[in-house]
Order: structure tokens, then C-alpha cells, then sequence
């Protein structure tokens, strides 16, 4: 197979995080070696190991201030410098996933520390003497792609809302809720319902939180109070994908099954869509589902763009994180 070689700005950074082990009655099957390194037994032959690399593995003692720091912090300064970038979490169920990208009060995952580190980014700047001819705008979106249709998080209701193109080829979803917000508190004061209202409806509609994504945007646009008005608008994507697990293989039927078809075809569009940017593919196949067209313009190219894979470390899950290690594995390879 030819070698092509990927400029690594335009490249798609793969990285795995193992949670610590909650399951203590089963075995720990996944090991992280070092910092490019994880292990894991084979299952059909417990004596011998497989191993896999990746840009960074990150062990179940990672904090999630490590997490912040290393994948999301770089993006959050593309946007505030008017680029677009986008970060998936991406793995089975109970791998990890809304732990990363949401967290918990006492240990805050990746949306609160960036909306905090957008609003100090942002207080740093306009204090710089040279570039208090800056002003800031910061408004977000919340939204979800269930069954390959896009809901409005914010507007909570069952209307499906189209996706579309303008003529600087930027994606928008057409009448989708935009907040502006002036700090962490007013995206809290939005936000912690609209999140709320998604758990809530979970546990009603048969964990539709698992299957389905939702997804934050963060919107900074920046314009200059002096001549020449320069403006700079960024985007930064946050991304809980739906679970990676193969739900035929549970015999899930009816709805369920529908339900696994789409999430299946749309992570599979998207695992292409990685796998064809990482191999520097002419033709990136966007268009195949509503994720990655959604993402055009934020998804690889002159975008940043970094897959945080999850893993439980527990045998139990071996199934699902052996087919989650190999998308994994193929996306990044180039
Ligand atoms: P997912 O969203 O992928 O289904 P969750 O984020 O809900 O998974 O995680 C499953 C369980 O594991 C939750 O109880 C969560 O609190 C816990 N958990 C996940 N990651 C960690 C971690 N890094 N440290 C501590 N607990 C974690
Ligand atoms: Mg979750």
C-alpha cells in the first residue's frame, strides 16, 4: 500500500482515556503500558496480549483537568481566533463518554472548563494594551441527532430541523436556537436545563441518550472596534457520540433495532470520514450522514479536530472495546 503523508495541522488526533475500574467483582482487561501504549488480553486466548499505539493513551488516573489541557484547550484557541475545530467522545456505553465531555459538579468535564476558559481567554485579551480594539461575541447552540434527524436541545420539541450550506460554505441548521452568553454563569443558566431535560427524557425513552448525539456548539466571533473592522468568526463543536456498541448483537428489536441502524451507519460515516483524511483522501465522504455533513466545515481540512475514545477497562466489556480499538486503530493509521 502506497504511504501518503498527511500535513499533521490537517490530520484527525486520536486519543484513548481507560476510566478506572467500577465493576471490582470482574477483571481488568485493558492495561495502559505508558503514554502511547495500551494492552489488553485476548479473549479467546487469555495467555497472549494484544497491543495497541496511539498519539496519547491516557490511564484511568488521567484527571480531567489533563484531558482539558492536552485535547481541548489547543481547539478552544483556534475558535477564539476565528477557525473552526470540534471534539468527539467517542466509545460503548458506560465507557466514559458524558463523564469526559459533561462531568460532574465536583469533577467538571470538558464543556464547563471550556466555556471557563473561553471567558478568561477572551478577559485576557480585551486587558492586553494592544488589542483592546477587540470585541467579543460568544453565543452556543445545543442539539442532537437522533435517528439521523437533528433536534433542537435548547427548544425542546419535535420539530426536525434541515441542514444547510451557505455561499462561504459554512454549515448552519436552519432555525436552530442561538444563545448569547457573557460568561459562565449565563451559559449555566441556559444550559443546565436543556441538559437536565435530556437525561430526563433518557430514562423515559429507553436510554435515547445513548443513542443518540448531542452536540455544543460554541460560536466566538470577534470584530475590531478600529479600522480595517476586521471580523474573525470561530466555531468549536463539543461532542458526546452516540454508544458504539453493536446493539443486534443484544437482539434488540423493532425501534431498538432501527435505532442501532442509524447509530451504527452515522459513527461508521464518521470513522470514513477520519479514516479518509488521515489517508489524505481527495474525496472526503461528508455527505452520508447527518453527523459528519453537519461538521463539514469543522471536521478536518483546515479544521482541528481531536477523537477522545473511551474505554471501560473491565472484561465484561471486552467485545465492545475490542471493536471500538479496531475503528480506533484504523482511523488513525496513515
Ligand atoms: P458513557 O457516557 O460513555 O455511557 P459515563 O460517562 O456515563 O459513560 O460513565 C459511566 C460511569 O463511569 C459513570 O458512573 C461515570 O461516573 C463513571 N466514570 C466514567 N469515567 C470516569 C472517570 N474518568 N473517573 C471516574 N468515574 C468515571
Ligand atoms: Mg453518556
Amino acid at each position: 500500500e502506497k504511504k501518503i503523508s498527511v500535513p499533521l495541522k490537517q490530520r484527525v488526533r486520536v486519543v484513548v482515556r481507560v476510566r478506572p475500574q467500577l465493576e471490582t467483582e470482574d477483571q481488568v482487561w485493558v492495561h495502559v503500558a505508558d503514554k502511547k501504549t495500551l494492552h489488553t488480553l485476548n479473549h479467546r486466548n487469555t495467555k497472549e496480549t494484544l497491543q495497541y499505539e496511539f498519539e496519547d493513551v491516557y490511564d484511568p488516573d488521567t484527571s480531567q483537568a489533563t484531558v482539558y489541557n492536552e485535547c481541548v484547550q489547543p481547539l478552544l484557541v483556534k475558535a477564539l481566533n476565528g477557525q473552526n475545530a470540534s471534539v468527539f467522545a467517542y466509545g460503548p456505553t458506560g465507557a466514559g463518554k458524558t463523564h469526559t465531555i459533561l462531568g460532574t459538579a465536583q469533577d467538571p468535564g470538558v464543556i464547563p472548563r471550556c466555556v471557563r476558559g473561553l471567558f478568561s481567554a477572551i478577559e485576557e485579551e480585551t486587558c492586553k494594551s494592544d488589542a483592546a480594539d477587540w470585541k467579543f461575541k460568544v453565543s452556543f447552540s445545543y442539539l442532537e441527532i437522533y435517528q439521523e434527524k437533528v433536534y433542537d436541545l435548547l427548544k425542546p420539541g419535535c420539530t426536525v430541523l434541515p441542514i444547510r450550506e451557505d455561499k462561504h460554505h459554512q454549515i448552519f441548521v436552519t432555525g436552530l436556537a442561538e444563545q448569547s452568553i457573557s460568561d459562565i454563569k449565563e451559559f449555566t443558566k441556559y444550559f443546565a436545563p436543556a441538559s437536565k431535560n435530556r437525561t430526563t427524557a433518557a430514562t423515559k425513552l429507553n436510554e435515547r441518550s445513548s443513542r443518540s448525539h448531542s452536540i455544543l456548539l460554541l460560536k466566538v466571533i470577534r470584530t475590531q472596534n478600529v479600522s480595517p473592522f476586521k471580523t474573525l468568526s470561530g466555531k468549536l463543536y463539543i461532542i458526546d457520540l452516540a454508544g458504539s456498541e453493536d446493539n443486534r448483537r443484544t437482539g434488540n428489536q423493532g425501534i431498538r433495532l432501527k435505532e442501532s441502524g442509524c447509530i451504527n451507519s452515522s459513527l461508521l460515516a464518521l470513522g470514513q470520514v477520519v479514516d479518509a483524511l488521515n489517508k489524505g483522501h481527495a474525496c472526503i465522504p461528508y455527505r452520508s450522514s447527518k453527523l459528519t455533513r453537519l461538521l463539514q466545515d469543522s471536521l478536518g481540512g483546515s479544521a482541528h479536530t481531536c477523537m477522545i475514545v473511551n474505554l471501560a477497562p473491565e472484561e465484561r466489556h471486552y467485545f465492545d472495546t475490542y471493536t471500538t480499538l479496531h475503528f480506533a486503530r484504523k482511523t488513525k493509521k496513515v
